[in-house]
């Protein structure tokens, strides 16, 4: 086996990956317990990404993240993977172990679970609305499941939030319902789990779904409010949030399965926000 890195490397693989706040985390995990290890971010080429990330392994990387558009196309690679991963069909984190095998977990869900409980917005009995049916809510829905939540879910191609309602009905109430019928349904917490907001749209939901109390959640994250999040705020909405506690906790699970750590998470959001 080469091994070509002087340090204990890890990465993140995305395309488009400029955005990744995952080096700035994970550099400043190492740092907190002094480890002498770097993560980077890689940009992978759309046709030969499984053959980048393998070379990555070759190379001496210990650990990667995976995100869009690669979390449902990774598993080939892995030769153990975790139940939550099984049963998301999503990986986000892989790691070599010492015999060479490769393990691909996802940490999204619960990742994003341990957000919603950190800003106390969940709560058992819950109605949520999951907008997006793409490899992010596949690695929410079996933790907010078995949390005991109800998840209705619309998606712009509709076809794919039914296939994941019946996926994931044998976990717990959920189902797929039509952009133009969810009028007259009461929402705690609505979640934009598409990608609109990276390209500054909004997915085509009501306003009237969007109540005072309406907990609103876009899992994408950037310095300034998200298309979404605006959209929420401006039709009434006071409790809004963006991903970024979700990139943290994430990041945290990848991190305790690599190190066997789990990272201070308020020294990190202090770090990233000072
Ligand atoms: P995918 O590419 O797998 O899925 C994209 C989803 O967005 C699909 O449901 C797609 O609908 C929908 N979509 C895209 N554009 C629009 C639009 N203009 N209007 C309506 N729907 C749209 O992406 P992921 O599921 O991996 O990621 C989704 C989002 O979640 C991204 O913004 C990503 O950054 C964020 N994310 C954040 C994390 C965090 O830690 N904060 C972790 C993981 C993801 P269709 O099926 O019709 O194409």
């Amino acid at each position: 086996m080469i091994h070509l890195y002087k340090k204990e490397i890890y990465a993140v693989f995305g395309n488009p990956i400029h955005h990744s706040k995952s080096p700035k985390i994970h550099n400043f995990f190492f740092k907190l317990y002094n480890f002498k290890k770097k993560y980077i971010k890689i940009c992978a080429s759309k046709n030969f990404f499984l053959d980048e990330i393998t070379l990555f392994f070759k190379k001496g990387g210990k650990g990667a993240n995976i995100t869009l558009p690669f979390k449902e196309k990774i598993f080939s690679l892995c030769n153990n993977i975790t139940k939550r991963a099984t049963i998301a069909g999503s990986i986000n984190t892989l790691k070599k172990c010492n015999d060479g095998k490769i393990i691909g977990d996802n940490t999204d869900g619960i990742g994003f679970l341990s957000d919603l409980l950190f800003h106390n917005i969940i709560k058992k009995n819950f109605n949520l609305l999951i907008i997006g049916a793409g490899g992010a809510s596949r690695g929410i829905i079996y933790p907010l499941l078995k949390f005991g939540c109800n998840i209705f879910i619309t998606n712009r191609t509709f076809k794919k939030a039914q296939i994941l309602s019946k996926e994931f009905s044998k976990f717990g109430n959920i189902e797929s319902v039509f952009y133009k019928n969810l009028r007259g349904i009461n929402f705690d917490l609505i979640i934009n789990s598409t990608s609109a907001s990276i390209s500054n749209e909004l997915p085509l939901i009501s306003y009237n779904i969007i109540k005072k109390k309406t907990i609103c959640y876009d899992m994408f994250y950037m310095n300034k409010k998200t298309s979404f999040m605006s959209f929420c705020e401006f039709y009434g909405s006071k409790n809004v949030y963006n991903g970024i506690g979700m990139l943290i906790h994430q990041a945290a699970h990848s991190f305790f399965l690599w190190n066997k750590i789990f990272p201070d998470i308020k020294k990190t959001i202090k770090y990233l926000f000072k």
